[in-house]
């Protein structure tokens, strides 16, 4: 179909064709004859690359123009909220806003009622929904990107449960990759379906064996027998490859041992535009490593590398400077990051069982990322056989079919917060017709026999109403308690709000960091680290050093909480460095742990001890005790010592600025306020901005000579701060 036959707006074809897109892909023009222009669903099952995404603008957009209202479009990571709003920003012209909201799960953001197009995450939007944003009711289309998370274990319920909310209220576009039963995703969500296996560039695939590589078509082609040759072999051809392996650590080390192998390829430019990247790095250990690949013109990408480390290798890759990434399977999730050849190194991988076979719908993901449209005829997926008998390899992942989604709205977790959401948030009134609601969910569609889900739905109840959250009347009526709406709202696991509720009492005795990080950790919503059994014995050591800060008793070795106890130990005790000032570095080379994780442990403590801080407001809280736990939040949120809070409080003042500002001498607000302008740029890391900011803080303008003299110094030395200051 061409652009210009499109059923939509005019306005909306003229933006399409000065993209220089001028004919609709097969699967494309499929969609958008479904009848999703007329307002029915649609469940649009196609590979990654083939224009899932355009799709879904020309259905927003067009219904946005002739109806009004908001779309919203679900995706499943933050990086790609950012991803969609730089593209969806294009219809801005048309007079549509578009706007992105990620974090901060306690807030209703009316601000949003201002946009007609908002892109969100799913655990975003549904913590808007509990907190009945009143621009809710305008939606009149969601988008839900990679529905096919609905089988995520972790991620799974929350999609299914949005999607039962919307379902009769909204339009539902489903975006799936190719998956075992999209037919019956396409019928519970009433929704017509399209489902295609065309690609914009061809994919070849194939399974490597000791230097002998299968294709699906029979032929052979041969190789050295190490697989890395099929990397080094791509980056010959001018081409790059994207090599999918299961752990970090083999991640790094493949690129780390491939560098040398292909800096020999690299021309002189690329290897100094490599040495560029690689030196403009901050230094902490995992650095260090990326620095060695860099140089050979190799990155690894996993979840421990910091945002600013994983955007930069994967813009250098886009432009080509980067010939081969090594990645765990978290960067198949989504990241449009397409290369000539995928090598998959390893399709088993550690689980809480023991090693299992990674599933096909996920090897799939991978493969599909092969080929890169626009510069290649052909992509190349090879899965690599090293123990396994390549022929198995071949039925399972090339020929099979991808599993069947299966709904995952029983982890007992999710389905905890679910139902307190629906009795406090959702005004579901009984028994009766909190079943209601559920027959309207994925699981009660697949499956015939729905007892189990009822008799977890019960004792759901039961423990809701025994721990106060809810209550019933004596007509069997649910009535929502204040603790129950609260922790409902803040988007936490009713079992956390429990244990903080269960540890107040002795909170209030003893409030201290240590204890209270403890509690922290011990929380469902806390994802804690591993203690590895070496370390064992010293956070042993150090729990009963700290006993009588804990709230908890220690366990036994024999208790199946030990191992679970020594970990929180472990998370308790990074966090403790961290508001002691103890620099990032050697946070990760003590805890053997990666700059992404010291993030995300910060990001969850952060949260979790301000929904701390709110529930504890229920219960009739003290005030010194409520100061207290105020100020160790701010310390979590800076990683400072107390001393430093009244600084941190002001304006762009972090942990690193204020320490400077207080070893020079400046230790109150005070002693800021009274300060000259070049004693302040004297500090280490204080620039001009920072101190404009200050003193708009303070309400002061910042005295005109200074600025003056200071913007000419800065032009005429490049801002160096030593020099003007001479
Ligand atoms: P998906 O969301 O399915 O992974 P995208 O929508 O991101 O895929 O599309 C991948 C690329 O293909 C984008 O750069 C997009 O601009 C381009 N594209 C989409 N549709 C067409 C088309 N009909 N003709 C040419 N290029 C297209």
């Amino acid at each position: 179909m061409r652009v210009e036959e499109l059923p939509v707006d005019e306005r909306i074809k003229r933006i399409i064709l000065e993209r220089g897109i001028e004919e609709l892909y097969p699967p494309q023009a499929e969609a958008l004859r479904s009848g999703v222009l007329e307002g029915k669903n649609l469940v649009l099952a196609i590979p990654t690359a083939s224009g899932k995404t355009l799709v879904s603008e020309i259905v927003m957009v067009n219904k946005l123009l002739r109806e009004g209202g908001k779309a919203v479009y679900l995706v499943p990571l933050k990086a790609l909220a950012e991803e969609k709003y730089r593209e969806f920003k294009e219809w801005e012209v048309l007079g549509l806003r578009v706007a992105a909201t990620t974090g901060d799960y306690d807030s209703t953001d009316e601000w949003l009622g201002r946009y007609d197009i908002i892109v969100a995450t799913a655990e975003k939007f549904d913590s808007l929904l509990r907190h009945g944003s009143s621009w809710i009711k305008d939606v009149k289309l969601v988008v839900a990107d990679e529905v096919h998370l609905i089988g995520s274990y972790d991620r799974g319920a929350t999609l299914e449960m949005i999607l039962s909310h919307m379902l009769g209220r909204a339009q539902i576009l489903a975006l799936s990759a190719t998956v075992g039963n999209a037919e019956e995703l396409a019928e519970w969500l009433n929704a017509e379906l399209v489902v295609s296996n065309w690609r914009p560039v061809q994919l070849r695939k194939g399974v490597f064996a000791q230097g002998e590589l299968f294709w699906e078509d029979g032929k052979i082609d041969r190789y050295p027998a190490n697989w890395d040759s099929l990397a080094i072999d791509a980056v010959k051809r001018g081409k790059q490859a994207l090599i999918f392996v299961n752990t970090r650590r083999s991640a790094e080390k493949e690129a780390v041992s491939l560098a040398p192998k292909i800096a020999r390829l690299l021309t002189k430019p690329e290897q100094r535009g490599l040495k560029e990247l690689a030196d403009s790095l901050e230094s902490n250990p995992t650095n260090e490593k990326l620095k060695k690949a860099l140089r050979g013109g190799v990155a690894f990408h996993h979840a421990g590398l910091s945002r600013t480390e994983r955007t930069m290798i994967e813009d250098a890759f886009r432009e080509g400077l980067i010939k081969v990434i090594t990645a765990t399977p978290t960067l198949s999730a989504g990241l449009n990051l397409p290369a000539f050849r995928v090598i998959i190194r390893d399709t088993k991988r550690y689980s809480n069982f023991g090693w299992v076979d990674i599933p096909v719908l996920e090897i799939q993901q991978m493969m599909g990322r092969a080929g890169r449209p626009k510069y290649d005829k052909v992509g190349e997926a090879i899965i690599v056989a090293r123990t396994e008998d390549p022929k198995k390899l071949m039925d399972r992942y090339v020929f099979g079919k991808p599993e069947k989604l299966f709904s995952m709205l029983a982890n007992e977790s999710a389905f905890r917060g679910q139902i307190l959401a629906l009795i406090t948030n959702f005004g579901v009134e009984n028994f009766r017709e909190l079943i209601n609601f559920l027959e309207k969910t994925f699981y009660f569609y697949q499956r015939s026999d729905t007892s189990h889900l009822e008799w977890k739905a019960k004792e759901i109840v039961y423990f809701l109403i025994e721990n106060e959250f809810i209550d019933m009347d004596i007509e069997d009526r649910f009535i929502a308690l204040p603790f129950g709406r609260r922790t409902s709202q803040l988007y936490i696991d009713p079992l956390t709000a429990k244990k903080f509720k269960d540890a107040f009492p002795k909170l209030e005795k003893n409030p201290n960091p240590f204890g209270i990080f403890q509690l922290i950790a011990s929380t469902p919503d806390m994802g804690t680290l591993n203690a590895r059994r070496k370390e064992m014995e010293d956070y042993l050591d150090l729990a009963y050093e700290m006993e009588e800060k804990l709230y908890v008793n220690i366990p036994y070795w024999e208790d199946y909480r030990f191992q679970s106890f020594l970990n929180e130990v472990k998370t308790a005790k990074i966090l403790l460095d961290w508001i002691n000032e103890v620099p990032e570095t050697r946070i990760y080379d003590t805890y053997n742990i990666d700059p992404g994780d010291l993030y995300r442990i910060l990001e969850l403590a952060d949260w979790l001890m301000y929904s701390l801080i709110e529930l504890y407001k229920l219960f009739e809280p003290k005030k010194d005790v409520l100061d207290y736990l105020r100020d160790l939040h701010l310390r979590l949120k800076h990683g400072v010592r107390e001393e430093l809070l009244e600084l941190v409080r002001l304006p762009n003042i972090g942990r690193k600025r204020a320490r400077a500002l207080y070893n020079a001498g400046f230790r109150t607000t005070e002693d800021i306020m009274r300060a000259k302008v070049s004693e302040l740029l004297a500090v280490e890391g204080i620039g001009l901005k920072v101190v404009e900011g200050l003193f708009m803080h303070f309400g002061v303008e910042l005295p005109k000579a200074s600025k003056k003299s200071t913007e000419e110094n800065r032009k005429r030395r490049k801002g160096t701060l030593d020099d003007f200051l001479k």
